[in-house]
Protein backbone atom coordinates (compact mmCIF):
# COMPACT_ATOMS: atom_id res chain seq x y z
CA UNK A 1 0.00 0.00 0.00
CA UNK A 2 1.50 3.71 -0.90
CA UNK A 3 2.07 4.98 2.79
CA UNK A 4 0.14 8.20 3.70
CA UNK A 5 2.84 11.12 3.30
CA UNK A 6 3.08 13.20 7.02
CA UNK A 7 4.63 16.61 6.93
CA UNK A 8 5.98 17.71 10.11
CA UNK A 9 6.68 15.49 13.04
CA UNK A 10 5.52 17.47 15.97
CA UNK A 11 2.29 16.68 18.41
CA UNK A 12 -0.23 16.58 15.60
CA UNK A 13 2.24 14.89 12.68
CA UNK A 14 3.44 12.02 15.44
CA UNK A 15 -0.12 11.65 16.95
CA UNK A 16 -1.47 11.21 12.87
CA UNK A 17 1.15 8.71 12.28
CA UNK A 18 0.48 6.74 15.48
CA UNK A 19 -3.12 6.98 14.94
CA UNK A 20 -2.41 5.04 11.55
CA UNK A 21 0.52 2.74 11.59
CA UNK A 22 -1.80 1.18 14.34
CA UNK A 23 -4.50 1.13 11.76
CA UNK A 24 -2.27 -0.91 9.33
CA UNK A 25 -1.20 2.19 7.52
CA UNK A 26 2.16 2.75 6.25
CA UNK A 27 3.56 6.12 7.19
CA UNK A 28 6.40 8.37 5.77
CA UNK A 29 7.00 10.79 7.33
CA UNK A 30 9.30 14.31 6.61
CA UNK A 31 10.70 16.25 9.66
CA UNK A 32 12.76 19.47 8.45
CA UNK A 33 14.60 18.97 11.82
CA UNK A 34 18.03 18.76 12.47
CA UNK A 35 18.75 19.78 9.07
CA UNK A 36 16.52 22.73 9.17
CA UNK A 37 15.53 24.20 12.06
CA UNK A 38 12.60 26.45 13.37
CA UNK A 39 13.43 29.23 15.36
CA UNK A 40 11.40 27.49 18.88
CA UNK A 41 12.35 23.92 18.67
CA UNK A 42 15.84 22.69 19.81
CA UNK A 43 15.98 19.14 19.64
CA UNK A 44 15.74 16.52 17.09
CA UNK A 45 12.74 14.53 18.40
CA UNK A 46 9.85 14.04 17.37
CA UNK A 47 6.63 15.29 19.76
CA UNK A 48 9.03 18.40 21.18
CA UNK A 49 7.04 20.59 22.77
CA UNK A 50 8.17 23.71 22.20
CA UNK A 51 7.72 25.87 24.98
CA UNK A 52 5.96 25.11 28.16
CA UNK A 53 5.86 21.82 29.43
CA UNK A 54 2.63 22.15 30.98
CA UNK A 55 -0.16 20.01 28.57
CA UNK A 56 -2.83 22.51 30.71
CA UNK A 57 -5.67 21.24 33.01
CA UNK A 58 -6.48 17.50 33.49
CA UNK A 59 -9.30 17.84 35.86
CA UNK A 60 -12.45 16.71 34.96
CA UNK A 61 -14.69 19.68 35.00
CA UNK A 62 -12.98 21.24 32.55
CA UNK A 63 -13.28 21.50 28.32
CA UNK A 64 -9.23 20.58 28.28
CA UNK A 65 -9.81 17.60 31.14
CA UNK A 66 -12.78 16.50 28.53
CA UNK A 67 -10.53 16.59 25.62
CA UNK A 68 -7.52 14.58 26.72
CA UNK A 69 -10.16 11.67 28.02
CA UNK A 70 -11.27 11.74 24.35
CA UNK A 71 -7.63 11.25 23.18
CA UNK A 72 -6.89 9.07 25.91
CA UNK A 73 -9.79 6.97 24.93
CA UNK A 74 -8.57 6.94 21.11
CA UNK A 75 -4.93 5.29 22.44
CA UNK A 76 -3.49 8.55 21.95
CA UNK A 77 0.36 8.29 21.61
CA UNK A 78 0.78 12.03 23.25
CA UNK A 79 -1.18 11.20 26.12
CA UNK A 80 0.35 8.03 26.36
CA UNK A 81 3.63 9.58 27.06
CA UNK A 82 2.59 12.49 29.08
CA UNK A 83 0.87 10.04 31.23
CA UNK A 84 3.65 8.04 31.37
CA UNK A 85 5.99 10.62 32.14
CA UNK A 86 3.90 13.42 33.98
CA UNK A 87 5.76 15.57 36.64
CA UNK A 88 3.51 17.01 39.70
CA UNK A 89 1.87 20.42 38.73
CA UNK A 90 -1.70 19.99 40.39
CA UNK A 91 -4.57 19.72 38.30
CA UNK A 92 -2.34 20.17 35.40
CA UNK A 93 -0.82 17.73 33.46
CA UNK A 94 2.64 18.78 32.97
CA UNK A 95 5.52 16.67 31.54
CA UNK A 96 9.28 15.75 31.44
CA UNK A 97 9.73 17.15 28.49
CA UNK A 98 12.93 15.56 26.80
CA UNK A 99 11.44 11.98 28.18
CA UNK A 100 8.26 12.84 26.49
CA UNK A 101 9.28 13.43 22.88
CA UNK A 102 11.69 10.43 23.66
CA UNK A 103 9.32 8.28 24.05
CA UNK A 104 7.36 9.56 20.77
CA UNK A 105 9.84 8.95 18.74
CA UNK A 106 11.69 6.04 20.30
CA UNK A 107 7.34 4.57 19.69
CA UNK A 108 7.46 5.49 16.18
CA UNK A 109 10.73 4.53 14.90
CA UNK A 110 10.42 0.52 16.19
CA UNK A 111 7.28 0.48 14.45
CA UNK A 112 7.72 -1.13 11.12
CA UNK A 113 5.05 0.77 8.90
CA UNK A 114 6.69 3.83 10.22
CA UNK A 115 8.96 5.80 8.06
CA UNK A 116 11.38 8.75 8.72
CA UNK A 117 13.04 11.04 6.63
CA UNK A 118 15.01 13.89 7.95
CA UNK A 119 14.15 16.58 5.27
CA UNK A 120 12.17 19.59 4.25
CA UNK A 121 9.17 19.57 2.52
CA UNK A 122 8.98 22.58 -0.04
CA UNK A 123 5.91 21.46 -2.38
CA UNK A 124 2.23 20.03 -1.08
CA UNK A 125 3.06 16.14 -1.62
CA UNK A 126 0.83 13.86 -4.05
CA UNK A 127 -1.04 11.17 -3.07
CA UNK A 128 -2.87 10.47 0.41
CA UNK A 129 -0.93 13.24 2.64
CA UNK A 130 -1.52 15.63 5.98
CA UNK A 131 0.23 18.63 6.13
CA UNK A 132 1.20 18.98 10.22
CA UNK A 133 4.10 21.81 9.98
CA UNK A 134 2.85 23.78 12.70
CA UNK A 135 2.54 27.37 13.87
CA UNK A 136 6.83 27.70 12.54
CA UNK A 137 6.03 26.53 9.32
CA UNK A 138 9.00 26.56 7.18
CA UNK A 139 8.81 29.76 4.62
CA UNK A 140 9.13 27.51 1.29
CA UNK A 141 6.10 25.42 2.52
CA UNK A 142 4.21 28.08 4.06
CA UNK A 143 4.30 30.05 0.13
CA UNK A 144 3.10 26.90 -1.13
CA UNK A 145 -0.09 26.73 0.94
CA UNK A 146 -0.49 30.69 0.71
CA UNK A 147 -0.64 30.06 -3.48
CA UNK A 148 -3.03 27.00 -2.41
CA UNK A 149 -5.39 29.00 -0.18
CA UNK A 150 -5.14 32.50 -1.42
CA UNK A 151 -2.84 35.22 0.58
CA UNK A 152 -6.00 36.36 2.50
CA UNK A 153 -6.50 32.96 3.57
CA UNK A 154 -3.54 31.92 5.26
CA UNK A 155 -2.50 34.19 8.52
CA UNK A 156 1.61 34.11 9.91
CA UNK A 157 0.47 36.73 13.04
CA UNK A 158 -2.12 35.72 15.44
CA UNK A 159 -2.91 38.85 17.12
CA UNK A 160 -6.38 38.12 19.08
CA UNK A 161 -7.91 39.97 21.67
CA UNK A 162 -9.47 38.48 24.87
CA UNK A 163 -12.78 36.51 24.31
CA UNK A 164 -14.83 37.02 27.58
CA UNK A 165 -18.41 34.97 28.28
CA UNK A 166 -21.76 37.00 27.89
CA UNK A 167 -22.69 35.79 30.83
CA UNK A 168 -20.18 37.47 32.94
CA UNK A 169 -21.02 41.08 31.85
CA UNK A 170 -22.62 43.17 33.85
CA UNK A 171 -25.72 44.16 31.95
CA UNK A 172 -26.59 46.54 34.16
CA UNK A 173 -24.00 48.96 33.14
CA UNK A 174 -23.18 47.59 30.13
CA UNK A 175 -25.52 47.92 27.53
CA UNK A 176 -26.47 46.77 23.53
CA UNK A 177 -26.10 49.42 20.86
CA UNK A 178 -24.73 49.79 17.08
CA UNK A 179 -22.86 52.85 16.14
CA UNK A 180 -24.75 55.99 15.93
CA UNK A 181 -27.92 53.55 15.75
CA UNK A 182 -31.38 55.04 17.99
CA UNK A 183 -32.10 53.64 20.79
CA UNK A 184 -31.02 50.48 22.36
CA UNK A 185 -30.33 46.78 21.09
CA UNK A 186 -27.70 45.92 18.45
CA UNK A 187 -25.35 43.58 17.75
CA UNK A 188 -22.50 45.42 20.07
CA UNK A 189 -22.07 45.55 23.88
CA UNK A 190 -20.95 48.51 24.87
CA UNK A 191 -18.99 49.33 28.40
CA UNK A 192 -19.48 52.69 28.89
CA UNK A 193 -16.43 55.26 31.48
CA UNK A 194 -16.48 58.10 32.80
CA UNK A 195 -13.14 60.95 32.68
CA UNK A 196 -11.99 59.42 35.94
CA UNK A 197 -13.02 55.33 35.22
CA UNK A 198 -10.77 56.03 31.44
CA UNK A 199 -7.98 57.40 33.34
CA UNK A 200 -7.31 54.72 35.68
CA UNK A 201 -7.98 52.01 33.27
CA UNK A 202 -5.83 54.14 30.90
CA UNK A 203 -2.55 54.41 33.80
CA UNK A 204 -3.23 50.51 34.51
CA UNK A 205 -2.38 49.69 30.57
CA UNK A 206 0.14 51.57 29.69
CA UNK A 207 2.00 50.29 33.16
CA UNK A 208 0.94 46.62 32.68
CA UNK A 209 3.82 43.89 32.02
CA UNK A 210 3.98 43.15 28.98
CA UNK A 211 4.79 39.42 27.36
CA UNK A 212 8.21 39.41 25.71
CA UNK A 213 8.07 38.89 21.84
CA UNK A 214 10.80 36.24 20.45
CA UNK A 215 13.35 37.82 18.01
CA UNK A 216 11.78 35.92 15.19
CA UNK A 217 8.19 37.42 15.84
CA UNK A 218 8.99 40.66 17.24
CA UNK A 219 9.34 42.58 13.41
CA UNK A 220 6.81 45.58 13.07
CA UNK A 221 5.35 44.77 10.05
CA UNK A 222 3.57 42.08 11.69
CA UNK A 223 1.31 44.14 13.80
CA UNK A 224 -0.16 45.99 10.76
CA UNK A 225 -3.52 47.00 11.30
CA UNK A 226 -3.22 44.71 14.47
CA UNK A 227 -1.68 47.10 17.26
CA UNK A 228 -1.38 46.24 20.41
CA UNK A 229 -4.09 48.07 22.57
CA UNK A 230 -1.31 48.56 25.15
CA UNK A 231 1.08 49.96 22.14
CA UNK A 232 -2.00 52.82 20.73
CA UNK A 233 -2.36 53.99 24.40
CA UNK A 234 1.50 54.52 24.42
CA UNK A 235 1.48 56.96 22.07
CA UNK A 236 -0.32 59.67 23.96
CA UNK A 237 -3.30 59.22 26.62
CA UNK A 238 -6.13 60.38 24.38
CA UNK A 239 -5.40 57.87 21.02
CA UNK A 240 -7.28 55.07 22.55
CA UNK A 241 -10.37 57.61 22.91
CA UNK A 242 -9.97 58.85 19.01
CA UNK A 243 -9.59 54.87 18.11
CA UNK A 244 -11.24 52.17 19.32
CA UNK A 245 -12.68 53.33 22.88
CA UNK A 246 -13.80 55.93 20.53
CA UNK A 247 -17.40 57.14 21.96
CA UNK A 248 -19.54 59.01 18.99
CA UNK A 249 -22.43 57.25 18.15
CA UNK A 250 -22.82 55.24 20.91
CA UNK A 251 -24.89 57.43 23.44
CA UNK A 252 -25.97 55.78 26.20
CA UNK A 253 -29.77 55.11 26.49
CA UNK A 254 -30.24 55.14 29.76
CA UNK A 255 -28.77 58.48 30.12
CA UNK A 256 -28.94 59.42 26.88
CA UNK A 257 -25.29 61.11 27.18
CA UNK A 258 -22.17 60.38 25.09
CA UNK A 259 -19.80 58.45 27.65
CA UNK A 260 -16.42 59.80 27.83
CA UNK A 261 -14.83 56.52 26.32
CA UNK A 262 -15.94 53.28 25.34
CA UNK A 263 -15.01 49.96 25.50
CA UNK A 264 -17.40 47.62 22.96
CA UNK A 265 -17.19 43.82 22.70
CA UNK A 266 -18.94 41.86 19.54
CA UNK A 267 -19.97 38.08 19.41
CA UNK A 268 -17.42 35.35 19.28
CA UNK A 269 -19.27 32.09 18.26
CA UNK A 270 -22.75 31.09 16.68
CA UNK A 271 -24.16 30.34 20.07
CA UNK A 272 -23.62 33.93 20.83
CA UNK A 273 -22.55 32.60 24.46
CA UNK A 274 -18.72 34.81 23.84
CA UNK A 275 -18.11 37.72 23.23
CA UNK A 276 -14.37 39.64 22.37
CA UNK A 277 -13.17 43.03 23.25
CA UNK A 278 -12.85 44.66 19.66
CA UNK A 279 -10.05 46.33 18.95
CA UNK A 280 -8.47 44.86 22.15
CA UNK A 281 -5.31 42.82 20.61
CA UNK A 282 -2.55 42.56 23.04
CA UNK A 283 0.68 41.41 23.98
CA UNK A 284 0.49 42.31 27.92
CA UNK A 285 0.78 38.74 30.62
CA UNK A 286 -2.47 36.49 30.95
CA UNK A 287 -2.59 37.74 34.66
CA UNK A 288 -2.20 41.17 33.83
CA UNK A 289 -4.65 41.70 31.00
CA UNK A 290 -7.24 39.89 33.50
CA UNK A 291 -6.42 42.73 36.04
CA UNK A 292 -6.55 45.32 33.92
CA UNK A 293 -9.65 44.44 31.04
CA UNK A 294 -11.88 44.39 35.07
CA UNK A 295 -11.08 47.95 35.18
CA UNK A 296 -13.80 48.57 32.22
CA UNK A 297 -17.35 48.90 33.60
CA UNK A 298 -19.66 46.37 33.34
CA UNK A 299 -16.06 43.56 33.04
CA UNK A 300 -15.45 43.39 36.48
CA UNK A 301 -16.32 40.12 37.05
CA UNK A 302 -15.64 38.95 33.32
CA UNK A 303 -14.37 35.81 33.21
CA UNK A 304 -11.68 35.00 30.00
CA UNK A 305 -12.40 31.58 28.37
CA UNK A 306 -9.17 32.89 25.81
CA UNK A 307 -6.16 35.44 26.13
CA UNK A 308 -5.41 37.87 23.77
CA UNK A 309 -1.85 36.73 22.62
CA UNK A 310 0.55 37.49 19.72
CA UNK A 311 2.86 35.54 18.42
CA UNK A 312 3.89 33.83 14.98
CA UNK A 313 1.60 31.37 14.29
CA UNK A 314 0.86 30.07 10.56
CA UNK A 315 -3.54 29.10 10.01
CA UNK A 316 -5.59 28.93 7.68
CA UNK A 317 -8.89 30.38 7.64
CA UNK A 318 -10.67 27.27 8.63
CA UNK A 319 -14.26 28.28 8.21
CA UNK A 320 -13.63 29.93 4.83
CA UNK A 321 -10.62 27.28 3.36
CA UNK A 322 -11.52 23.79 5.09
CA UNK A 323 -14.63 21.07 4.44
CA UNK A 324 -15.19 20.46 8.11
CA UNK A 325 -12.95 17.29 7.90
CA UNK A 326 -9.94 19.34 8.08
CA UNK A 327 -9.46 19.08 4.34
CA UNK A 328 -9.12 22.03 1.69
CA UNK A 329 -12.17 22.56 0.03
CA UNK A 330 -12.30 20.28 -2.77
CA UNK A 331 -9.52 18.37 -2.32
CA UNK A 332 -10.01 14.47 -1.22
CA UNK A 333 -6.65 13.25 -0.01
CA UNK A 334 -4.86 16.51 1.41
CA UNK A 335 -5.26 16.88 5.22
CA UNK A 336 -4.54 19.51 7.43
CA UNK A 337 -3.39 19.01 10.68
CA UNK A 338 -2.21 20.63 14.23
CA UNK A 339 -2.00 24.65 14.95
CA UNK A 340 -2.18 25.37 11.42
CA UNK A 341 -5.81 23.87 11.10
CA UNK A 342 -6.91 27.08 13.37
CA UNK A 343 -6.80 25.51 16.86
CA UNK A 344 -4.40 26.53 19.28
CA UNK A 345 -2.29 24.69 22.46
CA UNK A 346 -0.55 21.60 22.58
CA UNK A 347 -3.61 19.16 23.36
CA UNK A 348 -5.65 20.71 20.88
CA UNK A 349 -3.18 19.92 17.66
CA UNK A 350 -2.76 16.69 18.72
CA UNK A 351 -6.59 16.16 18.69
CA UNK A 352 -6.25 17.91 15.20
CA UNK A 353 -3.67 15.43 14.47
CA UNK A 354 -5.75 12.02 15.14
CA UNK A 355 -8.53 13.82 13.34
CA UNK A 356 -7.13 14.11 10.33
CA UNK A 357 -5.57 10.58 10.31
CA UNK A 358 -9.10 9.23 10.70
CA UNK A 359 -9.70 11.30 8.36
CA UNK A 360 -7.47 9.87 5.32
CA UNK A 361 -8.23 6.10 7.10
CA UNK A 362 -11.58 6.58 6.24
CA UNK A 363 -10.74 8.10 2.85
CA UNK A 364 -8.63 5.15 2.18
CA UNK A 365 -10.80 2.63 2.97
CA UNK A 366 -13.79 4.15 1.33
CA UNK A 367 -15.74 5.31 4.29
CA UNK A 368 -17.64 8.51 5.07
CA UNK A 369 -15.77 11.31 6.61
CA UNK A 370 -16.27 10.34 10.50
CA UNK A 371 -19.14 12.84 12.15
CA UNK A 372 -17.78 13.54 15.61
CA UNK A 373 -20.19 15.10 17.46
CA UNK A 374 -20.61 18.23 18.55
CA UNK A 375 -21.27 17.92 22.14
CA UNK A 376 -17.69 16.35 22.50
CA UNK A 377 -14.40 18.26 23.15
CA UNK A 378 -13.00 17.66 19.27
CA UNK A 379 -16.32 17.77 18.02
CA UNK A 380 -16.87 21.40 19.44
CA UNK A 381 -13.59 22.53 18.37
CA UNK A 382 -14.24 20.95 14.80
CA UNK A 383 -17.21 22.95 14.84
CA UNK A 384 -15.50 26.05 15.68
CA UNK A 385 -13.59 25.36 12.31
CA UNK A 386 -16.55 25.48 10.75
CA UNK A 387 -18.46 28.40 12.30
CA UNK A 388 -18.12 31.20 10.03
CA UNK A 389 -19.95 34.04 12.63
CA UNK A 390 -16.55 35.58 13.07
CA UNK A 391 -15.77 37.73 9.54
CA UNK A 392 -12.14 37.55 11.13
CA UNK A 393 -11.21 33.96 12.08
CA UNK A 394 -9.20 33.52 15.22
CA UNK A 395 -7.88 30.41 16.96
CA UNK A 396 -9.63 28.28 18.86
CA UNK A 397 -8.50 26.42 22.34
CA UNK A 398 -10.21 23.79 24.02
CA UNK A 399 -12.66 26.22 26.57
CA UNK A 400 -16.16 25.56 28.01
CA UNK A 401 -17.31 28.24 25.56
CA UNK A 402 -17.13 26.08 22.28
CA UNK A 403 -19.79 23.73 23.72
CA UNK A 404 -23.36 23.86 22.27
CA UNK A 405 -25.84 25.67 25.02
CA UNK A 406 -27.87 22.61 26.63
CA UNK A 407 -31.38 22.42 26.12
CA UNK A 408 -32.31 23.26 29.94
CA UNK A 409 -31.67 26.34 31.59
CA UNK A 410 -29.14 26.32 34.55
CA UNK A 411 -28.72 28.75 36.42
CA UNK A 412 -25.91 27.92 38.34
CA UNK A 413 -22.77 28.01 36.36
CA UNK A 414 -20.87 24.96 38.23
CA UNK A 415 -24.13 22.76 37.36
CA UNK A 416 -24.45 23.72 33.94
CA UNK A 417 -20.62 23.01 33.00
CA UNK A 418 -21.05 19.60 34.72
CA UNK A 419 -23.77 18.65 32.55
CA UNK A 420 -22.19 19.92 29.24
CA UNK A 421 -19.23 18.03 30.23
CA UNK A 422 -21.06 14.90 30.51
CA UNK A 423 -23.30 15.04 27.79
CA UNK A 424 -20.14 15.22 25.72
CA UNK A 425 -18.50 12.46 27.30
CA UNK A 426 -21.75 10.26 26.54
CA UNK A 427 -21.97 11.52 23.06
CA UNK A 428 -18.43 10.71 22.72
CA UNK A 429 -18.60 7.21 23.63
CA UNK A 430 -21.57 6.57 21.80
CA UNK A 431 -19.93 7.96 18.18
CA UNK A 432 -16.52 5.42 19.38
CA UNK A 433 -19.02 2.72 20.19
CA UNK A 434 -20.75 3.54 16.93
CA UNK A 435 -18.21 3.60 14.57
CA UNK A 436 -16.22 1.61 12.44
CA UNK A 437 -12.80 3.49 12.99
CA UNK A 438 -12.70 1.92 16.38
CA UNK A 439 -12.70 -1.54 15.63
CA UNK A 440 -9.05 -1.97 13.88
CA UNK A 441 -7.02 -0.99 16.10
CA UNK A 442 -5.18 -3.13 19.80
CA UNK A 443 -5.41 -1.01 22.97
CA UNK A 444 -8.26 1.42 22.68
CA UNK A 445 -10.47 1.17 25.99
P1 LIG B 1 4.65 21.54 15.89
O1 LIG B 1 4.61 20.82 17.18
O2 LIG B 1 5.38 22.82 15.80
O3 LIG B 1 5.18 20.54 14.78
C1 LIG B 1 5.42 20.94 13.46
C2 LIG B 1 6.63 20.18 12.97
O4 LIG B 1 6.77 20.41 11.56
C3 LIG B 1 7.93 20.65 13.61
O5 LIG B 1 8.61 19.54 14.09
C4 LIG B 1 8.68 21.35 12.48
O6 LIG B 1 10.07 21.20 12.59
C5 LIG B 1 8.13 20.63 11.27
N1 LIG B 1 8.17 21.38 10.00
C6 LIG B 1 7.86 22.69 9.78
N2 LIG B 1 7.94 22.98 8.47
C7 LIG B 1 8.31 21.82 7.85
C8 LIG B 1 8.56 21.47 6.50
N3 LIG B 1 8.44 22.36 5.51
N4 LIG B 1 8.95 20.21 6.21
C9 LIG B 1 9.08 19.28 7.20
N5 LIG B 1 8.87 19.55 8.50
C10 LIG B 1 8.47 20.81 8.82
N6 LIG B 1 0.88 25.66 23.10
C11 LIG B 1 0.68 25.29 24.39
O7 LIG B 1 -0.27 24.56 24.68
N7 LIG B 1 1.54 25.69 25.35
C12 LIG B 1 2.64 26.45 25.09
O8 LIG B 1 3.40 26.78 25.99
C13 LIG B 1 2.87 26.86 23.75
N8 LIG B 1 3.92 27.61 23.43
C14 LIG B 1 4.16 27.96 22.13
C15 LIG B 1 5.31 28.72 21.83
C16 LIG B 1 5.57 29.07 20.53
C17 LIG B 1 6.80 29.88 20.21
C18 LIG B 1 4.67 28.69 19.50
C19 LIG B 1 4.94 29.05 18.08
C20 LIG B 1 3.54 27.96 19.80
C21 LIG B 1 3.27 27.59 21.11
N9 LIG B 1 2.15 26.83 21.45
C22 LIG B 1 1.94 26.44 22.76
C23 LIG B 1 1.12 26.51 20.46
C24 LIG B 1 1.07 25.07 19.90
O9 LIG B 1 0.33 24.29 20.77
C25 LIG B 1 2.36 24.41 19.65
O10 LIG B 1 3.02 25.18 18.71
C26 LIG B 1 2.22 22.95 19.13
O11 LIG B 1 3.49 22.40 19.12
C27 LIG B 1 1.56 22.82 17.78
O12 LIG B 1 1.59 21.49 17.34
P2 LIG B 1 1.80 21.12 15.79
O13 LIG B 1 1.98 19.67 15.70
O14 LIG B 1 0.73 21.77 15.01
O15 LIG B 1 3.15 21.86 15.40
Amino acid sequence: MQPVVIAGGGLAGSEAAWQLVRRGIPVHMFEMRPVVSSPAHRTDKLGELVCSNSLGSDSGDSAAGLLKEELRALDSLIMKSADAHSVPAGKALAVDRERFSQFITDTLMKDPLFTLTRREVAEIPDGPCIIASGPLTSPALAAKLQTLFGQDYLYFYDAVAPVIELESVDMSVAYRKDRYADGEGGDYINCPMDERQYQTFYEALIAAERAPLHDFEGKAEYFEGCMPVEAIASRGRDTLRFGPLRPVGLNDPRTGKRPYAVVQIRQDNAEGTLYNLVGFQTNLRWGEQQRVFRLIPGLERAEFVRMGVMHRNIYVDAPRCLDGCLRPRGMESLFLAGQMTGVEGYVESTAMGAVAALGVFSFLNGLPQPQWPVESAIGALLFRLKDATNPRFAPTNANMGIFPPLDEKIKSRKERHEKILSRGRLKFLQFKANSALFFSGPGEE
